[in-house]
């Protein structure tokens, strides 16, 4: 058919993955277009995911960790709290970003197609050209745009699952509702303990907020080992009402005078609850149905999924697909690297989605970070294990900190010895995953990460010590 242009690679939403993969392609100098919905490129996690959360849950930490110190004699009183300076400092944050994006965007010659893309055929995608000035609002401006691909990259990610019997009403927010911090409630539920809900939480907390949490699986923070957990669990007591797992919401009415939520299970109070903010975060779904994409032939599943092969390669061998809409772990990291991955093949090249292991991190106070095999995981695969732990009431550096709650766990193959999994609970626990990931990939053993000198006091010892642990090496535990 025809079209008003024609690209080597045209990638299909401009996320991590769809932006990563872009700019890879333009890389290899191939001639490469974007097309996304919003103004702004960096998709959900640069604009309201990731690093706006992060932003928030930074003011947060200090202010939590500036109570830690009455106990050292320094006391402050309670912050003054300009709602709207924080937001703005969070906007600017994701301004400076995205900002960049664009900048890296141009030098590369990337087209930028502002609009909602949708398949006509197997090399063609067509464009309803949109207006927009924020992220998730957007309006066609009925004007239609036709572009050719030779190969295409699908990365249109993920959306909020909308729960049906949740009322319309502005005390009632998702993610995005909860970033955009229009009023710090008295009291607040967060149904889903995952950890989106539970970093968000966090914030509303640390501003002053009492919360309910509600979890339908016997423990918040799923994927995680209970262990680390149970650290998180113990230094966060204080901001819950009431915990309730195996517990399911079945009803939500918006009154005058709050939200009143009822539910049902093992910890469900017998009344409907009431509240000034109720935060949604019972998961993700995949957009993959969204964008006709069984007109260029490509296979999307019930829920949404599209599935791709090592390559990345949908059932459609010069469509690619990357990000959340290829599946489980939703997690920006896994975009980028499957990004590389596609763009590589677009590219000519071989390349293979062979990564071990994916990192979780939830940005919590303390951090809870985990990767590879968990032991939650080993038991129920069968595989022989060996652990070793190293407290953080051992470490100098948490110790002199006032932060010695946390822990570093190691998991070794009981045959071969190889290092396959790692967990950290702590203060910057995510900052300090990525060396148990780089151990993993290198297929490190006990010796290897024992012998390697880590910098002394700091908290990523605690990786060196816990490989000692596993040798019988370590002389530092008391
Ligand atoms: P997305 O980021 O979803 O981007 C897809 C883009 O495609 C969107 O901009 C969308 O507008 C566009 N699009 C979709 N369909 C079309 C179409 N047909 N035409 C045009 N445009 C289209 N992950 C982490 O790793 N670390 C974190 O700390 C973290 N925190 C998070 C906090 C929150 C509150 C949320 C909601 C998510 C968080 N995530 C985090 C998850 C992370 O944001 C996602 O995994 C990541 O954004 C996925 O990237 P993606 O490129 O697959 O898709």
């Amino acid at each position: 058919g025809s079209a008003d242009a024609e690209y080597d690679v045209v990638v299909l939403g401009g996320g991590p993955g769809g932006y990563s993969a872009a700019f890879a392609v333009a890389d290899e100098g191939l001639k490469v277009a974007i097309v996304e919905q919003y103004s702004t490129l960096g998709g959900v996690c640069l604009n309201v995911g990731c690093i706006p959360s992060k932003a928030l849950l930074h003011n947060a930490a200090v202010i939590d960790e500036v109570k830690h110190l009455a106990a050292n004699g320094i006391k402050y009183t309670a912050p003054e709290i300009d709602i709207d300076m924080l937001r703005g400092y969070k906007e600017k944050v994701i301004g400076k970003l995205t900002g960049g994006l664009a900048g890296m965007a141009k030098a590369r010659k990337v087209d930028l197609i502002k609009g909602f893309g949708k398949f006509v055929g197997a090399n063609h995608i067509e464009v309803a050209l949109t207006e927009s000035t924020q992220y998730e609002q957007a309006t066609e401006t009925g004007s239609k745009k036709t572009v050719a691909f030779k190969n295409c990259i699908i990365a249109v990610g993920s959306r909020v699952v909308n729960l049906p019997f949740i009322p319309k009403d502005p005390r009632i927010v998702d993610s995005t509702g909860a970033l955009e911090l229009r009023q710090i409630p008295e009291k607040m539920l967060i149904i889903g303990g995952g950890i989106i809900g539970l970093e968000m939480g966090t914030v509303y907390s640390t501003l002053g907020a009492r919360l309910d949490v509600v979890e339908m699986m016997d423990g918040l923070m799923q994927g995680a080992d209970r262990d680390l957990v149970k650290v998180w669990e113990k230094m966060n007591a204080h901001r819950f009402d009431n915990i309730m797992t195996k517990t399911k919401t079945v009803a939500v009415e918006a009154k005058e005078d709050g939200i009143y939520v009822t539910f049902e299970g093992e910890k469900a109070p017998a009344e409907p609850q009431r509240y000034d903010l109720v935060l949604v975060a019972a998961g993700r779904v995949p957009n993959g149905k969204l964008c006709d994409a069984e007109k260029a032939g490509v296979a999307v599943t019930e829920l949404g999924f599209i599935e791709v092969d090592k390559q990345q390669r949908t059932n459609v061998p010069h469509i690619y697909a990357i990000g959340d809409v290829v599946g489980q772990p939703m997690l920006a990291h896994k975009a980028v690297h499957e990004g590389h991955v596609a763009a590589e093949n677009c590219a000519g090249h071989k390349a293979f989605f062979d990564a071990r292991v994916i990192p979780g991190v939830a940005y919590t106070d303390p951090e809870v970070a985990w990767v590879g095999v968990t032991e939650e995981i080993a038991k129920r695969d069968g595989i022989k294990i060996t652990k070793s732990v190293f407290p953080w009431a051992a470490s100098g550096r948490a110790i002199a900190n006032g932060r010695d709650e946390g822990f570093t766990k190691l998991i070794f193959d009981a045959e071969t010895g190889h290092i396959i999994g790692g967990g950290i609970v702590g203060t910057h626990a995510g900052d300090m995953i990525g060396e148990i990931c780089l151990a993993i990939e290198m297929g490190c053993d006990a010796e290897d990460i024992g012998k390697t000198i880590h910098p002394h006091p700091t908290l990523g010892e605690s990786i060196g010590m816990a490989a000692e642990v596993a040798n019988g090496t370590c002389t530092d535990l008391p």
